[in-house]
């Protein structure tokens, strides 16, 4: 999965979630976020990221931040 990190804090940008193509974008408390089973991980949305907050889990220290979006996604 992909996940949002703390760089989308306050951002205003949404083009992550225009090109999400199974639309697993969800309305965090100050961030967006990625539901981390709805995500197909096809890696679109990383690039649209004006703030470079989209990471992929594959990188290292990232179980924080799926939880992080699991929490918020799960609201919905
Ligand atoms: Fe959506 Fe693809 Fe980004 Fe996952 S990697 S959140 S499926 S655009």
């Amino acid at each position: 999965t992909y996940v949002v990190t703390d760089n989308c804090i306050a951002c205003k940008y949404t083009d992550c979630v225009e090109v999400c193509p199974v639309d697993c974008f969800y309305e965090g408390e100050n961030t967006l976020v990625i539901h981390p089973d709805e995500c197909i991980d096809c890696g679109v949305c990383e690039p649209e990221c004006p703030a470079d907050a989209i990471r992929p889990d594959t990188e290292p220290d990232m179980d924080a931040w799926v939880e992080f979006n699991r929490k918020y996604a799960e609201l919905w």
